[in-house]
């Protein structure tokens, strides 16, 4: 089952009108992290859910609550959890889509070159740009897209489709881990009844050329080490005489992790595996060389020469990085303090099999022993963690087939290439332009350094595949000024999340 050329077609002929959704939508200022904006953010569940209902699908909005403000509840309600369902055919896959309609804060006097919340597009450069056009009104839309064209062409749609949309995913996502518990512990009388696997598009592409497909996140643990010892600030007159709590802390500091990114933490690499010659071969073939990385940078400090090297650092590997110092002298001028009580930042990025919790023991144990080595009088007063696990996902599952034929069959099969809207008259327009170098390709099968909590609650609570499938590029520079989405991907990527339900269609076991 391929997808039909009708649907290819009408949103091909309906890209102005698919624009103007988008405009609709970047229009309503929904920053979750901003009190002030929060009746936008809940304007923002309505007008999706009045979008959802228009085209079929049985959606509510689900209250959540007073949002918790310093572990007390505020008398600021929490955004609606969007949850929908169309379809209920046992012979048809059912697919959980996850996006988020709430957005990052933007001020144009940021640095922005037009009004943020005001789409601007730019025909001639591909580009619309906006607040939320990538990250994540985009590709929520383009799901609604999806929806349009099928409604209005009178198609079925080739699987049963759930959904789940958020308003609160930039501001820690509050309120989505229980209401995805609760809604998984109904079973086939909740919203994610019978899901056989779940798509979120809230990524980008690595680069600008090739699209990906994210299989991975490094999990997080983040650590907080505090030392004192005299009473108050000293004068560095004491200097000499007594134990310093900073030099303690910058010795233990000094232990964690080597130059070359080594970690030193005992154990800390046990259960890893070492990258297998198939897995290396991935990481050969991504579109994305030592250069991008330093380019990505701002400098020439790659860890290695050797591509797979740069990117399983950056992907696959552990890492801890260094942070900071608090209580420490931080101006510019000179300041001859000996701080009484300062506190260690660092992190590690984790991956299967650590878990913070382990993480936690390996690191305090070894930094007790290392601290008991100095021997000095100051106290380790404590050792406090914050983590978040990682999550890798089986990428050789048919939801990843579906998304990587969606991505390379959609061209070949249905040559879209020219058969965008000429009235654009945009790059393009014609059969010989850049887009032709886009989407042509297989995509790149990547994990990311950091982490999406969301990924983790889906994967925790249902225990279905998950694909991360982009409609973005690398340098839309979501929650970045000018953020932006090309043309091109927000129509064609509205193509690909409907292909991609058509492969899911065809690949799915029968049940
Ligand atoms: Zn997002």
């Amino acid at each position: 089952m391929v997808a039909p050329k009708a649907f290819l077609d009408f949103i091909d002929d309906h890209g102005k009108e698919l624009i103007d959704r988008l405009k609709e939508a970047v229009a309503i200022p929904s920053v979750s992290g901003d009190p002030a904006r929060r009746e936008d953010v809940k304007r923002m569940a309505a007008w999706l859910l009045e979008q959802l209902g228009r085209f079929g699908v049985n959606a509510e909005a689900v209250p959540l609550g007073e949002q918790i403000v310093d572990g007390t509840p505020s008398d600021l309600d929490l955004p609606p959890i969007l949850l929908g369902r169309i379809g209920a055919d046992p012979k048809k896959p059912t697919v959980l889509i996850y996006g988020h309609y709430d957005v990052q804060p933007a001020q144009k006097s940021d640095g922005w070159t037009t009004e943020p919340f005001e789409l601007h597009v730019d025909y001639s450069n591909d580009k619309m740009t906006g607040r939320g056009t990538t990250d994540d009104k985009g590709p929520v839309l383009g799901w609604v897209n999806v929806l349009e064209a099928h409604h209005a062409l009178g198609i079925e749609l080739p699987v049963n489709l759930r959904f789940c949309f958020e308003g609160m995913e930039e501001s820690g996502c509050e309120g989505l881990d229980a209401l995805v518990a609760e809604e998984a512990a109904k079973g086939d009388q909740g919203y994610f009844d019978n899901v056989d696997c779940i798509c979120i598009s809230d990524t980008c592409w690595l680069n600008t050329n090739t699209p990906g497909l994210t299989y991975g996140l490094r999990g997080v643990a983040y650590f907080h080490v505090t030392i004192s010892g005299p009473g108050a600030d000293l004068h560095s007159g004491f200097g000499g005489s007594v134990f310093e709590p900073m030099t303690d802390l910058i010795a233990l500091m000094s232990k964690l992790v080597t130059s070359d990114a080594r970690i030193l933490i005992p154990g800390i690499y046990d259960g890893v595996k070492p990258a297998s010659e198939e897995e290396i071969e991935l990481y050969n073939k991504i579109d994305f060389s030592v250069a991008d990385v330093e380019q990505a940078a701002g400098g020439k400090i790659a860890i290695s020469d050797d591509k797979a090297t740069v990117l399983m650092g950056r992907m696959r590997n552990p890492s801890l990085s260094l942070h900071g110092i608090v209580g420490a002298s931080s101006g510019v001028e000179t300041k001859t303090v000996i701080p009484a009580r300062v506190t260690g930042k660092f992190s590690l990025r984790l991956v299967p099999p650590q878990t913070p919790e382990d993480v936690k023991i390996k690191v305090e144990t070894y930094l007790r022993s290392e601290f008991a080595k100095l021997n000095t009088k100051n106290t380790l007063e404590s050792i406090r963690m914050e983590g978040g696990s990682a999550w890798v996902e089986d990428y050789k599952h048919y939801n990843y087939e579906a998304a990587k034929n969606a991505t390379e069959v959609s061209r070949l099969e249905h040559s879209l290439v020219g058969r965008l809207p000429t009235h654009f008259g945009g790059p393009f327009a014609s059969p010989t332009s850049s887009l032709q170098e886009i989407w042509l390709k297989t995509p790149d099968f990547f994990r990311e350094g950091g982490s999406i909590p969301v990924t983790l609650t889906f994967a925790e609570k249902l225990g279905k595949n998950i694909v991360l499938l982009p409609m973005g590029r690398g340098d839309d520079g979501a929650h970045s000024t000018n953020e932006k989405v090309n043309i091109s991907n927000y129509l064609q990527g509205s193509k690909l999340l409907g292909a991609y339900l058509y492969e899911v269609a065809k690949l799915a076991p029968k049940t």
